[in-house]
């Protein structure tokens, strides 16, 4: 059964089969010119196997297809007409093939095996099944191991590439809905990181509130607490965050000028960075990375500085010359000294030669705040 109409599924035998599910079409074999969706079927044609199917039964007399998906795609599409393959320099679709090949297309064996087993016999078959064909990523085989009432909702709501939240979300979250990657935010954020324990735990439950109330409520707050979206903000760790910081108040129109002062700061690197510095009330300036002095800066300082300090016989180490024990006088190598903002960068202080002096490290390291 294989409907023209994008989102409506692929069903086998009599619709006891699933081949792809009704909100997800995820056919990878017509992409790069279709070299692999006629490979099926020269395949076929030559009487050549066409590997190992598997089919995961879901319950008495249903089926999803574990692996094969795009092979058995393939032949679903060609048998009607959707592609065509080459004979000779020539197209030819299915209707153009001659009767006796038309005939052992469709009466090509395959050799399916339906998996019924625990999770840990179904992880064991995966370990073969993803040496060959697209390779499933974790999430698409935490969905056949825990295949259930919870996933199959689970899916339709984030595996659904129809889904009118998709935009939106794709503001924070990266990846496809096809890959299953909304999917696995939204259970990595409410499990907070024990997907696999979630999904086992709630395998039987028909409902799914709790996973979707969670991943609303983490986006409501984002968008709520930064106005502006910003290209960075994609996949950041927002679960991680909300749980921090959502129950802090947040001023959003100050916000949103810090956000835009920080952006046009030229010394700030990380603009991932930006918005953990923001809910972290601004005093994690690693989050930022900074821009340091260069080295010809801060040897150029360290010359200076040192040549001063020796004319009047005390330390190259400012801190250390106001000291009153044996380093008073210590004039340090360049390597055990670091370079400094005179103003600190969070105070308005640039990162420029006119700002930068060169401290021993411990009172570098003392002075902190960079
Ligand atoms: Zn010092």
């Amino acid at each position: 059964m294989y409907n023209q109409l994008e989102g409506k599924g692929l069903f086998g035998l009599g619709g006891k089969l699933t081949i792809q599910p009704e909100y997800q079409r995820n056919y990878i074999y017509s992409d790069g010119g279709g070299k692999k969706e006629q490979a099926v079927i020269h395949s076929l044609l030559k009487g050549y196997p066409l590997g190992l199917i598997y089919f995961n039964k879901v319950a008495d007399d249903k089926f999803e297809v574990l692996d094969g998906q795009q092979r058995i795609t393939s032949i679903g599409r060609f048998v009607t007409n959707k592609f065509a393959i080459m004979d000779d320099g020539n197209p030819k679709n299915f209707d153009s093939l001659p009767a006796d090949q038309r005939e052992r297309v469709l009466r090509s064996p395959l050799l399916i095996y339906e998996c019924e087993g625990t999770e840990t016999e179904i992880k064991e078959w995966f370990k073969t099944i993803n040496i060959a064909g697209v390779p499933l990523n974790d999430q698409e085989l935490l969905n056949a191991v825990y295949s259930g009432p919870f996933v199959t909702l689970a899916k339709a709501e984030f595996s659904n590439s129809q889904n009118a939240n998709i935009q939106m979300w794709s503001a924070y979250v990266k990846g496809s809905a096809n890959r299953q990657e909304f999917l696995e935010r939204a259970l990595e954020w409410v499990s907070k990181g024990d997907i696999g324990g979630y999904m086992s735990a709630h395998r039987n439950d028909n409902s799914i509130n709790e996973l979707k109330t969670y991943f609303n409520s983490v986006i409501d707050w984002v968008s709520t607490v930064f106005e502006d979206v910003k290209k960075e903000m994609q996949g950041l760790e927002w679960g991680k965050l909300y749980e921090e910081y959502h129950l802090q108040s947040y001023d959003s129109k100050k916000v949103s000028a810090d956000v835009n002062r920080l952006y046009a700061d030229l010394y700030v690197k990380k603009k991932r960075g930006i918005f953990e510095f923001i809910l972290g009330g601004q005093k994690n300036f690693k989050l930022l990375e900074v821009r340091l002095f260069d080295d010809a800066t801060q040897l150029s300082v360290y010359e200076k500085q040192t040549t001063a300090a020796k004319a009047k016989s005390e330390s190259n180490c400012p801190l250390c010359a106001l000291g009153h024990d044996a380093s008073k006088g210590k004039i340090w190598s360049p390597a055990e000294m670091d370079a400094d903002h005179v103003t600190a960068w969070s105070k308005g202080g640039t990162t420029d030669i006119v700002n930068c002096q060169m401290l021993c490290k411990t009172h570098n390291q003392a002075k902190g705040n960079k």
